[in-house]
């Protein structure tokens, strides 16, 4: 194993470092001021124009689907080549949109790339790979323990030439943005086939007959507009066969495939959002005096500072190896480390900000700092592609599986 950055993600993590201070940091204020005028002007879920200013500037200097790895389609960087910018992408929320690295659309157009025809990447790769629309993934369902995927009980029916689909959805983040055109659904196409069988995927325009946005669901109160977090209802929606994406009853292997990547790049960005609080720990730290003595003097926050300091770093060498062996070895053989990393980083970026937070007092707290979002952020993501226990029973198993 050779962490050492290439000369290929050296040069891109400078410029994208260089990107980052031009145009990101200095718009933070400007992406929440624009999201307010656009809710005053009652239009909450219009995208912001800033993002759109943004993308060509990304595109120019090549900053652009730096995911999608050794494939023609992306920027051909390995997934470990990947990660270290992903985690810089990931020190501001919004950022990886301008650089079309973001999530949904990142897992789906890798699912896309690797198991949709040709006819399927043309009329959806192609506008994704663009940025010129977005796309969501709709699994979960509020009626069934959807952490265990074969409770799904949406249906989707072959009728004639077509796929008849029926079901709740909810969670299905970027449906509430207008330039959401594209759907992977996942429901049954054969209850009775056996458990790992019976689930399919089927690619749903957005704007077919029978699929109604309901209501967005908020996280912590953030409603994370104008992306959103939707349930969807989808009422006798009738598309053609070839959506299927593979073929009927391979959605586990499909849900299998598309997981490991978007995992792993969430945990990438989280590095990245872990590594901007500490930062913002340090300097109020630093410059806050309590008591007679600046904070950064009280042996607790040293403690917590150097604690955090050596959990981001095993955090992120866990996610290079994870990307390591993805790159080496397939994403099946690096299960283990996908899921173990999926574990490990949301709960060190959570306990990380919690810290960062408390040194800033009531401050931490509001709109004045970014943590409290950041928190939000952090701590969705011990259920966002799978609850903690969920990944803990499969690295469990594989490790009994191991003395059995
Ligand atoms: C912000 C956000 C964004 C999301 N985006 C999407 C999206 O775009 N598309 C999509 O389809 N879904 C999305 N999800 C949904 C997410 O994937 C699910 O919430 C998650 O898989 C858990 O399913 P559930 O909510 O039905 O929880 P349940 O399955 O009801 O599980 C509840 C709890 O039971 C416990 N549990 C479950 N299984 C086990 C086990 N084996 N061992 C021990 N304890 C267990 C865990 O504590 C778990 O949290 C998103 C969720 C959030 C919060």
């Amino acid at each position: 194993m050779d962490f050492s950055y290439s000369p290929r993600t050296q040069e891109l993590q400078a410029k994208l470092r260089q990107f980052m201070e031009d145009h990101i940091y200095p718009n933070e204020q400007r992406y929440w001021d624009e999201l307010k005028a656009n809710t005053e002007a009652g239009k909450r879920w219009t995208p912001l124009p800033l993002i759109e200013e943004l993308k060509p500037k990304a595109r120019e200097r090549d900053l652009w689907n730096l995911f999608l790895p050794e494939s023609e389609y992306g920027a051909g960087l390995t997934n470990q080549e990947y990660a270290p910018l992903a985690e810089i992408m990931g020190r501001t929320p919004w950022a990886s949109e301008v650089f079309n690295c973001s999530a949904p659309d990142t897992g789906n157009m890798e699912t896309i790339v690797r198991y949709g025809s040709a006819e399927q990447k043309k009329q959806w790769l192609e506008p994704l790979l663009e940025g010129k629309i977005r796309s969501a993934f709709a699994m979960t369902e509020p009626e069934v323990a959807s952490s265990d995927a074969t409770n799904i009980t949406a249906r989707i029916k072959r009728d004639g030439d077509d796929y008849v689909l029926n079901g709740r959805k909810w969670w299905t983040s970027g449906a509430g943005d207008p330039r959401c055109k594209v759907f992977i659904f996942m429901g049954k196409t054969d209850p009775d086939a056996p458990r790992h069988s019976q689930q399919s995927m089927i690619l749903v325009p957005a704007e077919a007959p029978g699929v109604t946005v309901v209501r967005p669901l908020s996280v912590f109160g953030y409603d994370d507009a104008p992306h959103g977090h939707m349930e969807v209802l989808f009422e006798n929606v009738r598309v053609p066969a070839s959506n299927i994406l593979l073929g009927e009853g391979r959605g586990f292997e499909i849900a299998q495939g598309r997981l490991g990547p978007g995992r792993i790049h969430h945990c990438m960005r989280l590095i990245g959002l872990a590594e901007r609080s500490l930062e913002l720990m340090c300097k109020r730290a630093s410059a806050r005096v309590a008591f007679g003595k600046p904070v950064a003097a009280q042996t607790v926050t040293q403690e917590r500072i150097a604690e955090a300091r050596c959990m981001i770093d095993q955090a992120r060498l866990l996610t290079l190896k994870a990307a390591w062996m993805m790159d080496v070895a397939g994403n099946k053989t690096a299960k283990a480390e996908i899921a173990m990393i999926k574990v490990v980083a949301p709960s060190m970026a959570c306990k990380v900000i919690d810290w960062a937070m408390q040194v800033h007092g009531g401050a931490g707290m509001c709109q004045d700092f970014p943590l409290a979002y950041f928190y939000t952020i952090a701590r969705t993501l011990r259920f966002a592609d799978g609850p903690d226990e969920v990944h803990r029973n499969a690295i469990a198993k594989m490790e009994l599986g191991k003395f059995a």
